[in-house]
């Protein structure tokens, strides 16, 4: 097939997977780029075209150009973080994946309907009056785990709300566990949901406690932070797997029957805590391809298992728009 396509994306998170991907798929490739950016993306020779722009309010303005080619914009975490949910919506080029899914993945009581109508647990959430310490506090909005605090009793909580600047935040149990983020893509050209890899964030500090005995941690009064910085990979326990599996054609199902029809499409994650009882606690979803997937630009050991080829989500994203096109069904996979 002779590939007239063009893929693009904004230039951060995970922009070097998806355009590394998608030239191994023989699609052209261009980036929009902060201009102190630019010249580190232009050192990759898979990347064709590099456009520069001072801000990210600015993107509107390149988009006549992506237009004048047949292209298609592969979101990433970027996209909601610097653009807005709205600025989003407004995108014309055709954008990989269904807009609908945003309202339900930044409203954080719709992100829990949804989960929960999946069969999926959620750390249970409290009001100030019931509240059963340990919890997490997270304001609605806050990125990366930034702006999250921890309380272990009512006086600390009481000290630390204090300095939380946002009206809207929720309190969640704070669950004793091993994260694990699941990184999935659903097909709706093949109605198939695959497991494409696993993370964990590392976040400082709370990542870093355990390095300092916990003698001189209690003198030491840290505060834990959930900041991201990096991701390490994970292979769950083999018998945890089919559950793993399940939980991510559940939550395709259920978008289907929530948000419209076609519901999620393409590259999600599933953030998780497992208790030792061996129980997922989902704590939030992402509704695109996430950083953690980075780890795998050559693949994972799950999708080893599916495609005897180096398979990351960024490429995979590009064989389904390589494949909708030959079926001439693009609009399947695209808003
Ligand atoms: P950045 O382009 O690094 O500013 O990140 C854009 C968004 O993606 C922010 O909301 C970050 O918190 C999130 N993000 C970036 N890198 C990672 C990572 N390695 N793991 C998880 N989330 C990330
Ligand atoms: P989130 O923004 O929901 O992905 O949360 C950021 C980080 O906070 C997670 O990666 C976890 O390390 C931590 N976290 C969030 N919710 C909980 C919870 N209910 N119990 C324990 N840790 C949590």
């Amino acid at each position: 097939m002779k590939n007239n396509t063009t893929i693009a994306t904004l230039g951060s998170h995970s922009a070097l997977q998806i355009l590394k991907g998608a030239k191994d798929e023989g699609f052209r490739t261009v980036l929009i780029a902060l201009y102190d950016k630019a010249d580190f993306y232009r050192r990759f020779p898979f990347i064709d075209k590099v456009i520069g722009i001072a801000h990210y309010s600015d993107f509107p303005s390149v988009e006549k150009q992506l237009k004048n080619h047949t292209t298609v914009l592969v979101p990433h975490g970027s996209f909601v973080a610097y653009l807005g949910k709205e600025g989003n919506k407004k995108i014309k080029v055709p954008y990989f994946g269904n807009k609908k899914v945003l309202d339900w993945e930044e409203d954080r009581g719709l992100q829990r309907k949804w989960i929960e109508s999946a069969d999926i647990l959620m750390p249970p959430e409290f009001t100030e009056k019931n509240i059963q310490f340990p919890v997490i506090v997270k304001t609605f909005g806050a990125a990366g785990g930034s702006g999250y605090f921890f309380a272990a009793n009512k006086k600390e909580f009481m000290e630390k709300i204090r300095s939380i600047k946002s009206p809207r935040y929720v309190i969640q149990q704070y669950v004793v566990g091993v994260t694990c983020y699941l990184h999935y893509f659903y097909s709706p050209l093949i109605n198939t949901v695959e497991l494409m890899s696993i993370d964990r964030r590392y976040e400082t500090n709370v990542d870093g406690m355990g390095r300092i005995p916990s003698q001189y941690q209690h003198s030491m009064q840290i505060d834990p932070s959930y900041v991201v910085v990096g991701n390490s990979s994970l292979v769950l326990r083999e018998s945890l797997l089919p559950e793993a599996y399940a939980m991510g054609e559940r939550i395709v199902a259920s978008s289907k029957k929530l948000i419209d029809h076609r519901g999620l499409i393409g590259p999600f994650c599933l953030e998780t805590i497992i208790t030792p009882d061996q129980k997922f606690y989902a704590m939030e979803i992402s509704c695109r391809i996430v950083a953690g997937t980075n780890l795998f630009i050559e693949g994972s050991p799950y999708s080893w298992l599916t495609y005897n080829e180096p398979m990351s989500t960024g490429r995979r994203i590009a064989r389904e728009i390589k494949f909708a096109i030959t079926k001439n069904k693009l609009n399947t996979v695209v808003d």
